[in-house]
């Protein structure tokens, strides 16, 4: 929307944003997409995720602030992440009424989430019952450059009238998540103003206390009801080259403080709240408060002018090292950088403890929980352009490794199990039923592929980085872990004389209980090999660090060679003479039922009387399984067996979830089938930009964005690493005039720009030995500093 302004002066905060490719806008007010709106425009800073909601409230508002690795499990039916107290609530009230969506009249309403810097700009005119129209503008940000800070600031200018204006900060600790379901689930249906007033509630923080802080500013202490964590925030309101008073005021679970001001019509007014925030995760409990109150004081030295640059230079940095350029396709472009704008706000590479939950820190879609997509989906982008960050979500796994040993003790196995649905310990949380309490959810209990996924992880992130003390400190302790794990899971078939893993579940959760899935069994028998290989790497580079680690495990080398044997045996129900691998046993001997509808957005429609829990008897798959497996370990498969199987499954994926169309895309593409291939990228890329799952309201589907970067970089780019070496097949689609993109590979930055049959590479280096790398099947070497162009085709 082209803001109109029929005002008295420019719009005075609209000057601060990028410009409009790096928009994504919201024109107008719709209650049925002000959820949607609220997850899109989420702003955080790794440390803490903030939806989009409007400052002051509203009805059919979801407004929430998760600040990553805060889990609770008082009143909620499983333990999740922990909507924290709202830092970005502000509201005006003039000469007693409160400018809203509902007491107002509203002119006009602009929103706009600012990829390339982190913000969210917002601009309202409001006339009240009194006809006072007051332009409103707001821009929000977790500081990128310090984490611990948030600020909101507003500008408002009073356009027909003199008066009183009071503009309250609240800290609003009086916060819920939503538990299990609505009252009613069939009829009646709610309006959306008041659904959210329908559901049943989980209450998860205490005040512990409140008060005054040193820098007059107001502090609010609470503290989750059954994990031990304590939340500090101190907030501090100021309006900018105005006489003001200000006064506090605490309520339980709330601190607020109000400016009141004599406006004058057509005069702009800033007002600035910055919040501190801390965790007894980042400080002791003793020292939150000095914490909190230095951080805002700090905070508190500088212009809004200094702290915001400081943000944005930070987001500078980082869009240097991870922005994608698609030329002659700007849509898609715009696309992509939503994806890696959330990509970029969800991990914090300075918190060893904390993951990425399945929705990110942007709703409360499947209770912040981390699953597999961590490896598989979300770790290659953090590998390839900010391996700090990678290797902080792979420590994750190491700090949770006590947890996983107690998982595997309890199901009477050895080393660790890594829980299919992970929060603070490492200990299993995947829900056992479905919301309504009718349907088993048996996917903790049976998808134990997740284990061999942080072993993939972790060699997917040595072999790119070759970070030697990670893997001699952490990364091989693990594997080693994991495939004992495995060895005490796998069954042994007398009969055949081989190895099983039966009652489990694939990726493909419409089979719930299956026998020998053909991806776990081969990424069990792939764990145990990797891990002996690699115990035996750290004998020969780390002798020290071996005994220490096989003094403290008991690990004997027996046993090592013990895996090896027993991964020689693990059945695969696969005759690569027939090409067409059985997703696992008995799935050939299913019904076919075709897949014949699709809906506007290009999805499959579920067959007449099929749903979620009924495809079970059916070849029908939810997500990519056997072409999941032929992704990740792209040198075990032959191009024809690929071609093969994408023809043969693709047909039957139902895409329900959304990890499934970017992994058909770089499928796609890797087997010829470009036009499917596009038409999934549609689907991956703009998942929550067009919602075409449905459910972008309960958090961006943050491993289908890190899925639409693979498709970039590993699709389109057609970049593999075949025998520890990198290789690059690249396609593009005809609008596409070029595609560039950066990743880091074994300590080299390289700029990967693609065009029409050539690719172009700029390698910067601090080694001075040439690298070896593979355009379509050909050797290339790459010189250090200097530019390389290569046909491809
Ligand atoms: C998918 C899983 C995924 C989970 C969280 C499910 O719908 O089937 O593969 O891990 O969502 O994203």
């Amino acid at each position: 929307m082209e803001i109109t302004s029929t005002g008295l002066e420019a719009l005075s905060l609209r000057p601060l944003l990028s410009s409009p490719e790096w928009l994504v806008e919201e024109t107008g007010f719709d209650p049925h997409q002000i959820n949607v709106f609220e997850t899109k425009f989420t702003i955080g800073n790794g440390y803490l995720g903030t939806r989009g909601s409007l400052e002051e409230g509203h009805m059919a508002g979801l407004p929430g602030t998760y600040i990553n690795g805060v889990f609770d499990h008082f009143d909620s039916f499983i333990v999740e992440l922990v909507n924290a107290p709202d830092w970005s609530e502000i509201a005006l009230w003039v000469e007693g009424g409160k400018l809203g969506l509902h007491t107002c009249k509203v002119l006009e309403h602009y929103r706009a989430l600012d990829m390339k810097q982190g913000v969210l700009y917002r601009f309202t005119r409001f006339e009240d019952k009194d006809g006072r129209i007051t332009r409103y503008e707001s821009i929000r940000y977790a500081s990128f450059a310090q984490q611990h800070l948030c600020e909101v600031k507003v500008a408002f200018t009073p356009e027909n009238y003199t008066g009183k204006v009071q503009v309250a900060a609240p800290i609003d600790g009086e916060v819920f998540n939503l538990d299990l379901e609505p009252a009613y689930k069939e009829k009646p249906q709610f309006a959306p103003e008041v659904k959210w007033d329908k559901w049943t509630k989980s209450k998860h923080l205490g005040q512990v206390d409140s008060g005054v802080a040193s820098n007059n500013g107001v502090y609010l202490e609470m503290k989750t009801l059954e994990r031990p964590y304590h939340i500090f925030y101190a907030c501090r309101l100021n309006m900018i080259g105005h006489e003001t008073t200000i006064t506090n005021r605490f309520d339980y679970e709330k601190v607020s403080q109000t400016a009141e001001v004599f406006v004058e019509q057509g005069t702009t007014y800033h007002v600035e709240k910055l919040v501190s925030i801390y965790t007894s995760r980042d400080v002791d409990k003793p020292g939150l408060r000095k914490a909190g109150e230095k951080m805002l004081n700090d905070g508190l030295k500088q212009s809004f002018e200094q702290r915001f640059a400081a943000h944005v230079k930070s987001w500078e940095q980082k869009w240097e090292d991870c922005d994608v350029v698609i030329e002659g396709d700007e849509r898609a472009n715009h696309a992509v950088r939503f994806n890696i704008y959330h990509l970029l706000i969800t991990a914090n590479e300075k918190d060893e403890k904390a993951n990425i939950g399945a929705k990110s820190m942007s709703g409360e879609g499947y209770k912040g929980h981390v699953f597999w997509d961590t490896e598989i989906f979300l770790l290659p982008f953090y590998i390839y352009t900010q391996p700090r960050t990678a290797k902080a979500l792979l420590m994750y796994r190491y700090h949770t490794m006590q947890g996983a040993r107690e998982y595997a003790r309890e199901g009477g196995y050895s080393g660790i199990r890594y829980p299919w649905e992970s929060a603070d310990t490492g200990h299993e949380t995947t829900p056992p039923w479905t919301a309504d309490g009718k349907e088993r959810i048996w996917t903790g209990e049976r998808e134990i592929h997740i284990t061999s996924a942080v072993a993939y992880g972790i060699i997917t992130y040595f072999t790119a980085t070759q970070d030697e003390q990670f893997m001699a400190e952490y990364g091989v302790e693990i594997l080693l872990e994991t495939a004992r794990f495995w060895e005490s899971r796998l069954e042994y078939n007398r009969q055949h004389d081989r190895y099983e893993l039966n009652g489990v579940e694939g990726p493909d959760e419409f089979h719930e209980l299956v026998n020998n899935s053909v991806y776990t069994n081969w990424l069990a028998k792939w764990n145990l090999q990797k891990s002996a290989d690699y115990f035996y790497w750290l004998k020969e580079s780390y002798p020290d660090a071996c005994t220490r680690l096989s003094d403290s495990m008991r690990l004997k080398e027996e046993e090592i060679k013990a895996w090896n044997d027993v991964a020689k045996k693990i059945y695969i129900p696969f005759d690569p003479d027939k090409k067409l691998v059985e997703e696992f046993e008995g799935y050939f001997k299913l019904k076919e039922v075709p897949i014949t509808e699709w809906d506007a957005n290009n999805m499959p429609v579920y067959p007449e009387g099929y749903d979620h829990f009924n495809c079970g008897g059916t070849t029908l798959v939810k997500q990519p399984d056997v072409l999941m497996l032929m992704y990740i370990l792209p040198d075990e498969f032959t191009s024809a067996i690929k071609k093969v199987n994408y023809g043969f499954y693709e047909a039957r994926t139902m895409h329900k979830s959304s990890l499934s169309p970017a992994i058909h895309t770089i499928m796609g593409i890797e087997t010829g089938n470009y036009e499917k291939a596009s038409q999934y990228f549609e689907r991956a890329a703009f998942v929550d930009l067009v919602d075409n799952q449905g459910n972008t309201e309960w958090g961006i589907h943050i491993a289908s964005a890190g899925g639409t970067w693979q498709a970039i970089v590993n699709g389109f780019g057609g970049m593999r690493v075949i025998n520890k070496r990198l290789s690059f097949k690249p396609w593009l689609p005809a609008s596409w005039k070029g595609l560039s993109f950066k990743v880091k590979w074994q300590g080299d930055h390289i700029q990967v720009y693609i065009t029409k049959g050539k690719v172009r590479f700029i390698r910067s280096s601090d080694k001075s030995l040439d690298l070896q790398i593979e355009i379509s099947g050909r050797q290339v070497s790459l010189p250090r500093e200097k530019e390389i162009v290569v046909e491809w085709d």
